[in-house]
């Protein structure tokens, strides 16, 4: 069975073929510019096929789709023979609300429904959605299932997801804690228990998803107890450029000394804090680390509050699950970084955790960086959100 997973965004389109068989990647790709010009860059990794990378044409999601479809079959560039091929795709989709607790197929009613949840993902959801129907009318009746962030943080008790504001707000508008990085919060804490040989049912797990946008999540039996990001993915940690929690006395007091309106005041919070808000630098780990080593105080501070942040919320959901058994560290900043968690596994000496250097200083393999006698386990593990997408679309069609 291969299963074509699509992550569409307002102007652009990742995808990647992946053959259940043997869960390796045949090919993908990024449509990039939808709207305005277009440009395909699209990479087979079977059969020695040249890469294609240039301008296409796109003036909506469509011809993107049309362009994937034409690159995936076609002599030069092509892994499978002809559309027919294709026995399923699956969609990431942003925001599934109370709506969607797992993943479903795709049919009229689950797109009414996913029209629904736009007010809670006004900029995501309807890209996502343009990408499902442009891929329903290039495609015809291939089985198509949609796959939300938010769903793996539905099993959340309500202590854990409201928020104290008058209850209505909930009850009449929605209005509570979502979360987002589900689908990859799910992958490695499934793969850490694979890891562990345990069931994860018996596992207490924290999951630290550092990228340019980061949360953390609270896994306890396998089920989300708890997690960073709230009603938008703007809050939890700082991050990139986001300026995670802050007192909402803050955005009104700057509001009003400045006289800005609340569109611009997002946009500050969303684009221009977190690391490179403090920093002045950089909302890359990477620049950061190089700016700090060179003296950038203001760098150091930006990675010190993040490093600070991590450990502060992981540590607070070890008190929610009342104990953990091992904490994760997946996307970017977490593979990649071995100065970031070394400095937050220094916090997490009262829980017996001891690092080896060694394993911390590999890359791009599931790895235990912990010693085999620290008493709270630490790991590694590289997310992989598009396997979790074709693995539901395939139990889903399959
Ligand atoms: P996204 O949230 O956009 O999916 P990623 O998970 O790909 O992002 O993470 C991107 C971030 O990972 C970059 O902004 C960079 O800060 C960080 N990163 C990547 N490689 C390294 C590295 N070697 N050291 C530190 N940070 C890194």
């Amino acid at each position: 069975m291969k299963i074509l997973v699509i992550n569409a965004g307002s102007s652009s389109l990742k995808y990647q073929l992946i053959d259940m068989e043997t869960e390796s990647v045949l090919a993908k790709g990024l449509c990039e510019r939808i709207g305005i010009d277009g440009h395909l860059k699209h990479t087979p990794l079977i059969g020695g096929k040249p890469v294609f990378d240039e301008d296409l044409a796109m003036p909506t999601h469509s011809e993107a789709i049309a362009a994937v479809i034409d690159k995936l079959t076609s002599a030069e560039y092509g892994v499978v023979a002809s559309m027919k091929e294709i026995d399923a795709v699956g969609h990431r989709v942003v925001h599934g609300g109370e709506k969607f607790a797992s993943s479903v197929k795709i049919d009229d009613a689950v797109m009414a429904a996913l029209e629904e949840c736009i007010p809670f993902a006004p900029l995501h959801n309807p890209a996502n959605i343009t990408g499902i129907e442009a891929c329903r009318k290039v495609m015809g009746d291939v089985p198509m299932v949609a796959v939300f962030d938010t769903a793996f943080h539905q099993t959340m008790p309500g202590k854990a997801y409201m928020y104290a504001i008058p209850y209505e707000y909930y009850q009449n508008d929605g209005i509570r804690r979502y979360g987002f990085h589900g689908t990859s919060h799910r992958y490695v804490s499934a793969r850490c228990a694979e890891l562990m040989g345990k069931p994860i049912e018996e596992l207490k797990l924290i999951s630290c998803h550092m990228g340019n946008g980061s949360s953390i999540c609270a896994i306890d039996g396998g089920k989300c107890v708890d997690t960073s990001m709230g009603f938008t993915p703007l809050v939890g940690l700082p991050m990139g450029t986001r300026c995670g929690d802050l007192d909402s006395g803050v955005i009104q007091f700057i509001m009003n000394k400045y006289g800005i309106g609340i569109d611009e005041m997002l946009n500050i919070l969303n684009k221009k804090s977190g690391v490179l808000g403090v920093s002045g630098v950089s909302s890359d780990f990477r620049d950061l680390d190089a700016a700090a080593a060179e003296g950038n105080d203001r760098a150091q501070l930006a990675l010190d509050m993040f490093h600070y942040w991590v450990a502060k919320v992981a540590g607070s959901y070890v008190a929610a699950m009342n104990g953990v058994d091992a904490i994760i560290f997946t996307a970017g900043v977490g593979e990649n970084s071995k100065s970031s968690r070394a400095a937050i596994a220094e916090y997490f000496g009262y829980l017996g955790v001891t690092i080896d250097p060694e394993a911390n200083a590999k890359r791009g393999e599931d790895i235990m960086i912990s010693t085999p006698d620290s008493k709270v386990k630490v790991f590694v593990i590289p997310t992989n959100e598009e396997l979790v997408i074709a693995r539901d679309t395939k139990a889903i069609c399959g």
